[in-house]
């Protein structure tokens, strides 16, 4: 269960709401809200996770805070987001991490470093830390193959279980015993994922630095083309290398190359600019524990790109070694973190899309 006292407060805030019901016309939550006569926790799990915190209902509302009603939508989803996250991670004992999200990237991070560095030191002596390598395989001879993919997929496969067990028990608690999950819904559901249409905002975009603007969704943007950039690059290395038989380190104007570079550019851009939106925005609609969750995340993203555009750049170097330890370490932080950290909202979200396409349509989609 959500926490009681958040679900009875966006009973309430949301009563107001009924009085008016501007928002209504721009955001898929307030109308997903107008056909519940009362909110349940179930239901709080499911509207918070169909709020894309674009803000501008606080930006629209007489009723915010300092008025005695104290509306403040945004800051209230936030906070039931943060608690889904929490309620759903798989295994539970490992859910505390989203708490001091922080010092669980730093510490993964390091440990990732660390783990990195002790391997390649293992396998190929200490000095492949500061020693250029050149050439075909170059990279397997600081470190091999195997020791590259195999932990990689371990990392992959169990943080995708936890992922997909949490999800499906809470698409499960927002279902309520109906099937809601259909390919035209799931349809609908990833267009406007990938449009990313409700940080629209109604159209004049995102409530940040006191105005709205499209900087949030451009940002955003940069970030989800950017990361899908980046795996098309890895797919892309894996079929050079296992079909063409073509080790890396491979050309400039190679395909791997390419996309891993304007993907790294992309998740760069896109992830300093959020965390600078962020920061210069309107405290008064913002969660302190999901900010602490968005920072942590686009800090390990920020540092994923910029150490593998580093390693692009100085692959050909004594630095080789040493930034192969620190990307592929920042990498595994990432990666480790995942099902504990900010990672986890688009997969929410977009069962949540897919409810409400499905709830739009009178679940006949
Ligand atoms: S912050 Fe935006 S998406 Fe969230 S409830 Fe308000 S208007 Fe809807």
């Amino acid at each position: 269960m959500l926490e009681l006292d958040l679900t009875a407060e966006l009973d309430r805030q949301l009563s107001v709401c009924n009085a008016c019901r501007y928002c209504e016309g721009f955001c898929a939550m307030f109308g997903a809200a107008q056909l519940r006569t009362a909110i349940g926790s179930n239901d709080v799990a499911y509207l918070a996770n169909l709020c894309h915190d674009c803000r501008m209902c606080f930006d629209a509302c007489m009723f915010t805070p300092p008025h005695a009603f104290a509306v403040n939508i945004p800051a209230a989803m936030s906070a039931a987001r943060v608690e889904t996250y929490a309620r759903y991670a798989k295994p539970a004992v490992l859910r505390r991490l989203l708490a001091t999200p922080r010092n669980a990237a730093l510490a993964a991070v390091a440990a990732g470093i660390v783990v990195v560095a002790l391997a390649i030191a293992l396998w190929a002596g200490v000095a492949a830390l500061w020693t250029p390598q050149l050439g075909a395989g170059a990279f397997y001879r600081v470190l091999p193959y195997l020791a590259m993919v195999v932990p990689a997929l371990a990392v992959t496969v169990f943080g995708a279980a936890c992922v997909v067990l949490g999800v499906r028990h809470y698409a499960r608690d927002i279902g309520g015993g109906v099937r809601f999950v259909t390919a035209p819904a799931l349809w609908t559901a990833l267009g406007e994922a990938v449009t990313l249409v409700y940080l629209k905002g109604g159209g004049a975009g995102c409530y940040d630095e006191g105005r709205g603007s499209g900087r949030r969704r451009f940002y955003h943007g940069l970030v989800f083309w950017g990361v899908l950039a980046d795996f098309a690059a890895t797919c892309s290395a894996a079929v050079l290398q296992d079909f063409v038989h073509q080790l890396p380190p491979y050309p400039l104007l190679s395909v791997p190359v390419v996309l891993g570079t304007g993907g790294g550019i992309a998740l760069a851009i896109g992830a300093a600019g959020l965390t600078l939106v962020k920061r210069r925005s309107d405290a008064r609609p913002a969660e302190p524990r999901m900010i602490a969750l968005d920072n942590a995340f686009l800090g390990l993203l920020e540092v994923v790109a910029l150490t593998g555009l580093a390693l692009l750049a100085f692959r050909s170097t004594a630095a080789m070694g040493s930034l192969l330890a620190v990307h592929l370490g920042a990498v595994a932080g990432l990666f480790v973190t995942a099902p504990y950290s900010k990672f986890v909202h688009f997969v929410y979200r977009l069962v949540a899309l897919v409810k409400n396409a499905s709830e739009r349509t009178g679940g006949s989609s």
